[in-house]
């Protein structure tokens, strides 16, 4: 059996970009296998729409290689632009014409002769649930259709690489859902996501890895599973009926943080069945009472609260 050197759909070294004496992106490296979410977070500013930006070749970067489904960046920015769909905070979605016409203006842009454009358009207007809306002009949509359409509209072309900028930003949680399902069934596909978005949640549920930048570096890179690893944070909260019990569990339980008004304890823990095991076998040899027990481990927010805003981290990789 012969092994089949798969490239991979983005592979960047070195980005770099500046505004005036503004660095937003310090030397910037990632890959991005085909077919595979990958989520860029950072805080407001960070560098994300930059960095899509400058990988759908809408702005140049200062330095850097990067090929993007398989074509040199700086060298043949065309044929990435026809390999690419991108949507977000850019959208190509005309108010005043309907679902049916923005889709077929679409085709005839990509140069689909007349009959296969109607039927591409008739096919994505199923595909995203807007057959009723067709007819009906673009400004009477909701939100979530307009994202629909949008995306839509970019797949007209049949990219193998689509960057999703902030796609569910303002959405409901039900045209948000409905939106991960899409980006989950292009995946299927064989399509690959690069996504930006302020939802951890987003990025939690849907990608294969997550990369977090920061200070115009990636300061993590990994899959949600592995970035959440390497956060300290997971713990236990007990809570007590009153002070004299608080009390005596600190003296039982030694080193723990503690918060008065509200009666509890918060005890490191990994949350395994052992480790609580230990706990509450400790609490009962004392016949301490406890009113609530709570496990938390940490989620994704804890990673990027821990991971950005601090000019003295070390980057982790996890690979
Ligand atoms: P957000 O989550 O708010 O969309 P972002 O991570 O996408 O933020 P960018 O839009 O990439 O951030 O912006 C990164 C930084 O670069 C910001 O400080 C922004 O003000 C700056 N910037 C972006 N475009 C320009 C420009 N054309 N001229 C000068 N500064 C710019």
């Amino acid at each position: 059996m012969t092994t089949k050197q798969v490239q991979p759909a983005i592979a960047v070294t070195g980005l770099r970009k500046s505004y005036g004496d503004h660095v937003v992106l310090d030397g910037v490296d990632l890959t991005v296998q085909q077919g595979t979410i990958f989520s860029l977070l950072g805080a407001n500013g960070a560098g994300k729409t930059t960095t899509v930006k400058i990988l759908s070749t809408l702005i140049g970067a200062d330095a850097g290689d990067a090929r993007v489904a398989g074509h040199d960046l700086a060298g043949n920015p065309d044929a990435v632009r026809a390999a690419i769909g991108v949507t977000g905070q850019f959208s190509a979605v005309d108010n005043l014409l309907t679902g049916s016409e923005n889709l077929r203006l679409m085709a005839d842009l990509h140069h689909l002769p007349r009959g296969e454009g109607r039927r591409r358009a008739a096919e994505l207007l199923e595909q995203f649930d807007l057959v009723e809306a067709a007819g009906k002009p673009v400004s009477t949509y909701s939100g979530g259709m307009r994202r629909r359409l949008d995306l839509a509209m970019t797949l007209v072309g049949s990219p193998s690489v689509i960057f999703l900028d902030e796609p569910t930003t303002g959405l409901d949680p039900r045209s948000r859902r409905s939106m991960w399902q899409i980006v989950r069934d292009l995946v299927a596909g064989g399509v690959t996501i690069f996504l930006t978005t302020q939802y951890l949640e987003e990025a939690d549920e849907l990608s294969d890895r997550i990369a977090v930048l920061d200070q115009g570096r990636l300061v993590a890179e990994g899959t949600s599973d592995e970035l959440k690893r390497r956060i300290p944070g997971g713990h236990v909260r007990l809570r007590f009926a009153d002070p004299r019990v608080l009390e005596t569990a600190v003296h039982a339980l030694g080193e723990v943080s503690r918060d008065n008004d509200a009666l509890a304890l918060r005890v490191p823990s990994d949350g395994s069945m052992r480790s609580l095991k230990t706990l509450i076998d400790r609490l009962d040899d004392r016949a301490i009472e406890v009113d609530e027990l709570s496990v938390h481990t940490p989620d994704l927010d804890d990673v990027f609260l821990a991971l950005t805003g601090n000019p003295t981290h070390e980057k982790v990789t996890t690979r």
